[in-house]
């Protein structure tokens, strides 16, 4: 039996909903709460922030009367951040209880800023609170894998919704030794976990990770952008436990959505954020069911509110309701990024979530780092680091084989758009152990000397 997720309560809670309302009446009275919050966020960044002031002066015809009209709406990109992050703050500086630096790789190499206020704080606590109670039970144990050092840092705030419900929590911290987390986990007598995926995959493969065994790990909370799917089978097999994604990132403030029991898609966090899915070339809105971009307008953030804000990330709006019984609607796994994914043809891109599934099925590789450039004769050459586990690491010709088994790698060899691909194997695998690092296909543009 499947427990409906405990998101819907919250959520009907949080939005003040009628109890009596159900199905479709529900979701339309749910509608009426974001498109209201929606005019309020866009009529608070106008008035607030000297981004929105300038970024939406000619809108005209508001408030919106249906959350379709957001679709005149023009997006907030990432780089946007990069100018001057302090033009998106919209309370005075003293009332900002955190300001979160990403590093972001673009060419700008500039750190994107992010301000949060004690209030939007409570809101992603609150959030981790009630998202959590799918996977562990009051009086039970948790270890956190996640970076708690700070206060109001993810861990910490992760720690402060679990001690709400009475769980009993370790924040351990990112993975650098995974022997050593192991040995924590298995001290602590952990119940549940939660972690980046490549960290606890490793922690899963070291001697003291498979000693852990069958029985004592109940659920695995996987948090990060995407979540490659062989990386949570090979944790199932592992520790026979089930195997949880939570969506969010920072700009969201941490959390956006979770899985519930059925483990199919997450539910969202529908009272704070307001998804929509668009086309990545044309902006336009995606019918549910297809794959576009994910964008999100947040409905109560006080310290940075973000309309229309692009993630970069691959997914659609599952049509079918939930096997769980809830009537909220859930959001399919992020399939990866488009940032980094990379063209070597016509109809021949490649992304890093379809390496992902062809390379962490082998035994053995806990992470690798794809590399792409061109050389001066104009073919691509794909390079890929591997990190291999203490106890056994699969083979140049496995990984070789597995990346070959790739339609758009084969083909692209094929017609000598791509050279044949060239594997090393490294001891340093500490390429993903910053939590807010997002994993992606590095391209050259420099032919290498
Ligand atoms: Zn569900």
């Amino acid at each position: 039996m499947i427990g409906i997720t405990p998101l819907e309560a919250w959520i009907r809670e949080r939005v003040r909903l009628d109890s009596e309302l159900t199905g479709s009446a529900f979701l339309e009275a749910l509608k009426v709460y974001q498109l209201q919050r929606v005019n309020e966020t866009i009529d608070y960044a106008r008035r607030n922030t000297a981004f929105y002031r300038h970024h939406l002066a000619s809108l005209q015809d508001l408030p919106l009367s249906d959350l379709s009209g957001l679709a005149r709406i023009p997006f907030t990109t990432s780089s946007d951040f990069a100018d001057n992050p302090l033009r998106f703050l919209a309370v005075r500086q003293d009332d900002i209880a955190k300001i979160v630096t990403l590093r972001t790789s673009g060419s700008t190499g500039e750190a994107k800023r992010l301000f949060f206020s004690e209030a939007d704080l409570e809101l992603t606590v609150d959030f981790f609170h009630h998202g959590m109670s799918t996977l562990v039970q009051p009086g039970q144990r948790a270890v956190v894998l996640l970076p708690g050092e700070k206060p109001d840092s993810v861990g910490d705030l992760l720690l402060r919704g679990l001690q709400r419900m009475d769980v009993q929590t370790l924040v351990y911290g990112p993975v650098t030794d995974p022997l050593h987390a192991a040995e924590a986990i298995a001290s602590f007598g952990a119940h549940c976990l939660v972690g980046i995926p490549t960290q606890v995959l490793a922690v899963a493969h070291s001697r003291a990770g498979v000693a852990i065994g069958k029985g004592s790990i109940e659920s695995v909370l996987l948090s990060t952008d995407y979540v490659p799917q062989t990386i949570s089978q090979t944790l199932e097999e592992v520790w026979g436990c089930r195997v949880f994604t939570h969506y969010g990132m920072t700009e969201m403030g941490f959390g956006g959505g979770v899985e519930c029991e059925a483990l199919d898609g997450y539910h969202l966090r529908e009272g704070d954020l307001y998804f929509e899915v668009v086309d990545h070339e044309t902006g336009e809105t995606c019918s549910d069911g297809e794959t576009g971009e994910v964008v999100f307008t947040t409905l109560t953030r006080k310290g940075m509110p973000l309309i229309r804000y692009k993630t970069g990330d691959i997914a659609r709006i599952m049509p079918q309701s939930c096997p769980c019984g809830s009537i909220l609607r859930r959001m399919g796994r992020v399939r990866g990024r488009w940032e980094g994914a990379v063209r070597l043809g016509p109809d021949r891109v490649l992304t890093l979530s379809d390496m992902d599934d062809a390379l962490f099925r082998l035994q053995g590789l806990l992470d690798y780092r794809a590399t792409m450039s061109k050389g001066g004769d104009g073919r691509f050459r794909l390079h890929i680091d591997v990190h291999g586990s203490e106890v056994g690491s699969p083979t140049d010709s496995e990984v070789l084989k597995a990346l070959g088994g790739l339609d758009t790698i084969r083909k692209s060899v094929a017609v000598s758009d791509l050279e044949a691909p060239t594997v090393r194997f490294s001891a340093e695998g500490r390429w993903t152990t910053t939590g807010a690092s997002k994993r992606k296909i590095i391209v050259k543009s420099d032919p290498p000397g």
